[in-house]
């Protein structure tokens, strides 16, 4: 169905507004896309900084934009994990079936990419533009260099807040009566550090690897970018016995690379260069709603539902908000009113879902690996899902390879669980773990 173009402002040009911004001048809209930073196609970065996983909610967003093979043209698939575990050789697992890949992208980058494709079709954007207030019933939102200061008014058809998660558009309907919201910080922070490429330009570890060194209740982790740099990011507590906090000296973090990274350490003079100039970042999970204020005002992305990133989703869920979004537009035509509430109600319960799975990811990666039994569970789950891969698919490929909604990838997760809560208190399961016994409860409690 076609629309009647309006006249629309976007907050954010970060990737889901940029994304945005093309799907919605596809369709004849006029759009406008105002952004607190400069212009990042403008701004120096080295290329190598923070990068993210694609997978195939990201890819289908793309597709449908008509945009996926140039974005790929960037991307660096990952067909396993490289697991660096102490006291073991490394060892690879294969993500999913052949051919399936997540993908390394820079977010700068692909931000870049997806700007530039917004502008040659006509897109306006407005740089180190920050929006302060926003009046929902009239549309109208207000800019200026402080909060206080002289501020410019716009006036729009329609506005959406892909304004991050602490966005401003958000802000203002949370003061509206019967609008909820929830935030929470988990204990653990994040900070970027970098692995340099050979001499002559080539990747000192398997470039088609997402590298990994779980240490319990901390993890280093490792994805490629194209100049043959990774981009690495330490998952720790902000406070405790090996922490931020306990890091004060390079001398410490010197101890702290040898000790629990002892096969990165032609690297450690850099790795300790970035630890004191990068910043240690927090991670929030955030949820609200309603998504959106009569047929005027929408959320996308992390403004709507910001997600620990332990399941490398976040973008990847908002990408595929707009997918969806679209789908009503192409359903409902000049129906704001109803495309907005369908959106809301299809997307609602998914962005949820994925906050959920995200966080048991990180509940299970620091606290559960260590615990034999949850371990052995891990291993009876795998074999199972190698013999009958139509009948037990992991979570995490029902999460990553699929476009199965996440509410119910959350759901048959649960159902597995249940059963493997009958399976582990079976008499003597440590020994019995891979025998035929087993094989053929887990069987009778599928049909159950
Ligand atoms: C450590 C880490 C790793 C991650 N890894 C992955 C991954 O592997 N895969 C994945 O899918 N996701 C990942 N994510 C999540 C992903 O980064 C986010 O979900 C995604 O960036 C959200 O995009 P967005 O455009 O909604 O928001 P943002 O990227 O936050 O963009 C918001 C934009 O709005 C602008 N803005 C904010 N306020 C204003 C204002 N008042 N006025 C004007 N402009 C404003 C900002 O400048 C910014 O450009 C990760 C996140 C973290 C923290």
């Amino acid at each position: 169905m076609t629309q009647t173009p309006k006249s629309i402002a976007i907050i954010g040009s970060g990737l889901v507004g940029s994304l945005l911004a093309i799907y919605l001048k596809k369709k004849g809209h006029r759009i406008t896309v105002f952004d607190r930073r400069a212009d990042i196609r403008k701004t120096e970065f080295s290329g190598r900084s923070i990068n993210l996983a694609m997978s195939n909610r990201g890819w289908n967003a793309l597709r449908e934009a008509g945009i996926e093979a140039e974005i790929k043209e960037i991307a660096i698939p990952l067909d396993k994990r490289a697991m660096h575990v102490i006291d073991k050789p490394l060892y690879f697992q294969k993500y999913g079936k052949e051919g399936e890949a997540i993908w390394s992208i820079s977010r700068g980058i692909l931000n870049r990419r997806m700007i530039d494709i917004a502008e040659t079709a006509g897109v306006n954007f407005r740089f180190e533009e920050k929006v302060w207030d926003v009046n929902l019933p009239e549309t109208k939102l207000y800019t200026g260099e402080t909060e206080k200061g002289e501020w410019s008014e716009y006036d729009f058809d329609m506005i959406f807040g892909c304004d991050g998660a602490f966005s401003r558009v958000r802000h203002k309907m949370q003061r509206r009566s019967r609008f909820d919201y929830s935030q929470k910080f988990i204990d653990v922070g994040y900070k970027e550090l970098s692995i340099l490429p050979n001499s002559d330009g080539t990747h000192k570890l398997d470039k088609n690897s997402f590298h990994i060194w779980p240490r319990g209740k901390f993890m280093f982790i490792a994805m490629p970018n194209l100049d043959g740099s990774f981009t690495c990011t330490l998952f720790m507590p902000f406070e405790g016995e090996v922490s931020f906090e306990s890091i004060t000296t390079k001398s410490d973090a010197k101890i702290f690379f040898r000790t629990y990274f002892p096969n990165v350490q032609n690297d450690i003079d850099n790795l300790i260069e970035d630890f004191f100039k990068n910043p240690t970042s927090a991670m929030v999970t955030m949820k609200c709603y309603p998504w959106t204020y009569w047929d005027k005002v929408a959320l996308v992305g992390d403004s709507a539902h910001a997600v620990v990133p332990f399941y490398g989703q976040g973008m990847n869920a908002g990408f595929e908000d707009i997918f969806v979004l679209n789908q009503k537009m192409n359903q409902y035509g000049d129906d704001w009113d109803r495309i907005f509430q369908e959106y809301q109600k299809d997307r609602k319960p998914n962005a949820d879902a994925i906050a959920e799975l995200s966080y048991r990811n990180f509940v299970e990666m620091s606290s559960k690996t260590a615990d034999p039994m949850f371990l052995l569970q891990k291993k009876i789950e795998k074999l199972f899902a190698a013999k009958y891969p139509d009948k037990w698919i992991p979570a995490y490929s029902r999460v990553t390879f699929s476009d199965k909604p996440y509410a119910e990838a959350l759901a048959e997760g649960d159902a597995q669980e249940a059963i493997m809560q009958q399976i582990m208190l079976l008499p003597d399961i440590e020994k019995n773990w891979d025998s035929d016994t087993v094989e053929k409860r887990i069987l009778e409690l599928l049909e159950t």
